[in-house]
C-alpha cells in the first residue's frame, strides 16, 4: 500500500482503469452462477460521499458530523466504493467499520506531524521503472495504478502512478532486471490491484515472469476478492494455476463484517483452486482495534482455509492519522488473540519501516 512529489497529474490508484469498457453484463461466476461481470460492477461502483451515505439512508446532519459534507475531501484521493462492499454496511449506521474504511473526510486534509507522502520507502527502492525491491529475494511490480475501492488509510494514496508502467513494452527494463538477478525467486505483483488488470493483460505480465526460470513463485498482493469477488472467475483462477510458478495470493481484509455471503464464496474458491491464500490486515482505530473484531476477523478467515498472515501497524501517510491505533494496544491485542485462537490463526504484529531488511516485528 504506497509516495511521491507532486506534479499537475492527480496521484493516487484511481487514475488507471484498466477493466475494459466494452464488456457485457453478463458472466459466469466461480459458482456456475450468471452473475453481472465485474467489469460492470466496478462501473457501477458508488463514486461520491454524498452517494454513499444516501445509500447508507444517512441523511446530511449525519453526513456532517462524520466530516464527509465537504466533497473537497475526497477530490485528490476521489471516493471509490464497489456495491458488493456496500451491501456489507449496515444502513443507518455511520459508525459501520467498512463505511469507516472508504468514506472520505475533511479530517483526511489535516497536516499532522510525522506523516508523509511515502511512509515506507518506495521512491528509494525502485530498481527499474515500476519495479521495486526491499527485501532479498523478492522484488514487487507496480503492476497498475487503479484498484477497485480507495481505502482512505492507503499508504500508496500519493503515490505517482503516472510515472510507471502501462504497457508490456514499458515492462522490459523491469523483466531484464528480474531475469539479471538470480537471487530473485519471488515477483510480487501489486499496484494498485494487479487483478483490476483484465485476464488477458494480467495473463502477458505472468507468463513473461513465468518465462523467467529462477523465479519460482508470483504473489499477488489484491484487494479484489474482498471488494469486487465477481473479479473471481474460473478463467483467472485457471490463469493462476497453469502458470509453472506457484501462485500466491496475499488478500486484505480488516474487519469480520467483510468475509461475508460472495467474498467469502471467491475466497473458497481460490482456496479450492489450490492456491495458497493468506490475509494481511491494518490495525485502524475504531474499525478493528478491539480483540473482539479482529478475533471475527481471524476466525472467519481460517474457517474458509485463508491464514492471518500480517497486522499492519498503520503506515503514516498524510491524511491517515485519524486511522491510527496506539503500537502498545496492537501488542495487546495480538497477546489477547493467542489466548483465544491456536497460533497458526494469529497474525504477525508488525511494522513496515523503510530501510530494513523485513518487516518489523511489535
Ligand atoms: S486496495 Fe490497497 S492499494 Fe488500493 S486503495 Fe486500498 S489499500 Fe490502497
Amino acid at each position: 500500500m504506497s509516495v511521491l512529489p507532486g506534479s499537475n497529474l492527480p496521484s493516487g490508484p484511481q487514475f488507471t482503469v484498466e477493466a475494459p469498457s466494452g464488456a457485457g453484463p453478463e458472466a459466469v461466476s466461480v459458482g456456475g452462477f450468471p452473475s453481472v461481470s465485474w467489469q460492470r460492477q466496478l462501473a457501477e461502483a458508488i463514486r461520491s460521499p454524498a452517494e454513499l451515505l444516501a445509500a447508507l439512508n444517512l441523511t446530511p446532519d449525519v453526513a456532517t458530523a462524520l466530516g464527509s459534507a465537504d466533497h473537497e475531501a475526497g477530490q485528490s484521493f476521489a471516493t471509490l466504493v464497489p456495491r458488493s462492499f456496500l451491501n456489507r454496511m449496515q444502513p443507518g449506521d455511520p459508525s459501520d467499520p467498512l463505511l469507516l474504511q472508504v468514506l472520505p473526510t475533511e479530517i483526511e486534509r489535516q497536516v499532522t506531524a510525522g506523516f508523509v507522502a511515502d511512509p515506507v520507502g518506495d521512491a528509494a527502492a525502485r530498481r527499474a521503472p515500476g519495479l521495486l525491491q526491499k527485501y532479498h529475494g523478492r522484488a514487487l511490480m507496480i503492476a497498475t495504478g487503479a484498484c477497485a475501492v480507495h481505502c482512505r488509510y492507503c499508504f500508496r494514496r500519493e503515490y505517482p502512478y503516472q510515472d510507471e508502467p502501462r504497457q508490456l513494452q514499458d515492462w522490459q527494463p523491469a523483466l531484464r532486471e528480474i531475469a539479471d538477478d538470480s537471487n530473485l525467486t519471488e515477483v510480487i505483483l501489486s499496484g494498485g490491484d494487479p487483478l483490476i488488470l483484465n485476464d488477458d493483460r494480467l495473463q502477458v505480465l505472468c507468463e513473461a515472469i513465468d518465462a523467467i526460470s529462477h523465479v519460482e513463485r508470483i504473489r499477488l498482493h489484491t484487494r479484489l476478492p474482498i471488494v469486487l469477488p465477481a473479479r473471481v472467475t474460473q478463467g483467472l483462477l485457471t490463469l493462476f494455476t497453469s502458470l509453472r510458478c506457484q501462485a500466491v495470493m496475499v488478500v486484505h481484509a480488516n474487519h469480520g463484517n467483510e468475509i461475508v455471503g460472495d467474498c467469502r464464496e471467491a475466497l473458497q474458491a481460490i482456496v479450492k483452486a489450490g492456491i495458497p491464500v493468506l490475509n494481511q490486515a491494518v490495525l485502524l482505530r475504531n474499525i478493528n482495534d478491539t480483540v473482539e473484531a479482529l478475533e471475527v476477523l481471524c476466525r472467519r478467515l481460517v474457517n474458509i482455509g485463508v491464514m492471518p498472515y500480517y497486522l499492519h501497524q498503520l503506515d503514516r501517510v498524510q491524511g491517515a492519522a485519524h486511522f491510527e491505533a496506539d503500537t502498545a494496544l496492537g501488542i495487546q491485542l495480538v497477546k489477547e488473540l493467542t489466548t483465544r485462537l491456536p497460533g497458526y490463526a494469529v497474525p504477525k504484529f508488525v511494522q513496515e519501516v523503510a530501510g530494513e531488511a523485513s518487516k518489523t516485528a511489535m
